[in-house]
C-alpha cells in the first residue's frame, strides 16, 4: 500500500503526489476503491482563514433565540406569580424571583421538545454506529481532546467507487484501524450520498489524519464523495449545516471555527465543489439555524 503526502485519512488508498491522478488500487478486503485527488504538494498550506472566536459570539445566538420567540409568555408570568409565589417567609424580595417559578408552565412547549423551550428549527437523525456496523475501535489508540472542542473542520471522502453507504464506511475504518494504525475511523460523523447522518469516532476523543495538521479539539465531519470532481447531493447540503449546527450548540464549538481541511494542511479537501460554500455560506447557515431555535434529535 503506497502512502501519500496528505489526505491518507480520506481513503484506502492515497495517490503518490500527481495533482490529477486517481488511482485504482484492490483493497485486501477486495473493494476497488479510487485514490483522492487532494494530493497537492504545490499548493501554499492555508493559514485558517477563520480564527475561532471565544464562543460566547454562538452561544449568544442560541440563547437569543428562545428569548425572541416567548415574550408573550414572558409578559404573562408576573401575575401569576404575584398570586403564587409563596408567603413572605423568605427574606428575599418578592421581586428578585418571579420568573423562575412560573416560566416552566407559561412556556409554550410543543410535543417534541424536550427540556428545550424554543421549538427547533430543524430535527437531525443520527445513526448509530451499528447503522453501519462499525468494528470496536482499538481504544489504546484513541487519545482525548485536550481541551473543549474549538473547531468543526469538514471533510471529502475525496474517493470515488460504485460502493456506497455503510459497506464504503466499513472500508474505511478497516484502513484507518488496518493500515493506518489509527484507533478508529478518523472522522466523528459521517453524511452519507443520501444525507444520511452517522455516528463514527466517539466525539470524546481527537480524530487522526495523514496530513500536517492537528485534528486535537476539531470535530470532524466527512461527506461522502469526491467533491473535486463532482458535487454534493442536496440533502448533503441540506444536512451537513444541520449536523454543525447540532454539533456547535450541544458541545459548544464557536461557528467561527467552520472550515474546511483545506483551512489547516495541504490538501483540496473538501473539494473544489463543496468548499467554497465551507468558506462562504456555511457559517451564515449554521448561526442562522442556532438562532432560529436550534436542532433537536429526533
Ligand atoms: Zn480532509
Amino acid at each position: 500500500m503506497i502512502e501519500g503526502p496528505h489526505d491518507g485519512d480520506h481513503v484506502p488508498a492515497a495517490s503518490t503526489g500527481s495533482v490529477i491522478t486517481r488511482r485504482v488500487f484492490l483493497r485486501s478486503i477486495g473493494l476497488a476503491v479510487v485514490a483522492a485527488a487532494c494530493a497537492r504538494p504545490d499548493a501554499e498550506p492555508r493559514v485558517p482563514s477563520v480564527a475561532p472566536t471565544t464562543g460566547a459570539a454562538p452561544r449568544a445566538a442560541g440563547s437569543s433565540a428562545p428569548a425572541t420567540t416567548r415574550p408573550s409568555a414572558t409578559t404573562t408570568t408576573p401575575t401569576a406569580t404575584a398570586t403564587t409565589s409563596p408567603p413572605p417567609t423568605s427574606t428575599t424580595p418578592a421581586t428578585t424571583h418571579p420568573p423562575t417559578t412560573t416560566t416552566t408552565t407559561a412556556t409554550p412547549t410543543t410535543t417534541t421538545s424536550p427540556p428545550t423551550t424554543a421549538t427547533p428549527a430543524a430535527t437531525l437523525t443520527i445513526n448509530p454506529r451499528s447503522a453501519w456496523d462499525a468494528s470496536q475501535p482499538v481504544e489504546p489508540r484513541l487519545v482525548p481532546h485536550s481541551g473543549p472542542l474549538r473547531y468543526l473542520t469538514v471533510h471529502h471522502a475525496g474517493d470515488q467507487s460504485g460502493v456506497t453507504g455503510p459497506e464504503r464506511f466499513r472500508s474505511w475504518q478497516a484502513f484507518h484501524i488496518d493500515d493506518r494504525g489509527w484507533g478508529d475511523l478518523a472522522y466523528h460523523f459521517i453524511i452519507g450520498i443520501d444525507g444520511t447522518v452517522y455516528a463514527a469516532r466517539d466525539i470524546a476523543y481527537r480524530g487522526d489524519t495523514a496530513t500536517t495538521y492537528d485534528p486535537d479539539t476539531h470535530f470532524l465531519v466527512v461527506v461522502e464523495g469526491n467533491f473535486d470532481s463532482g458535487a454534493p447531493t442536496e440533502s448533503q447540503l441540506e444536512r451537513l449545516p444541520v449536523l454543525l449546527a447540532w454539533a456547535a450548540a450541544s458541545f459548544a464549538i464557536p461557528t467561527g471555527g467552520i472550515g474546511g481541511h483545506l483551512d489547516y494542511a495541504v490538501t483540496t479537501c473538501p473539494g473544489a465543489e463543496l468548499y467554497p460554500y465551507v468558506r462562504d455560506g456555511l457559517r451564515a447557515d449554521v448561526d442562522a439555524l442556532i438562532a432560529a431555535g436550534g436542532v433537536a434529535l429526533r
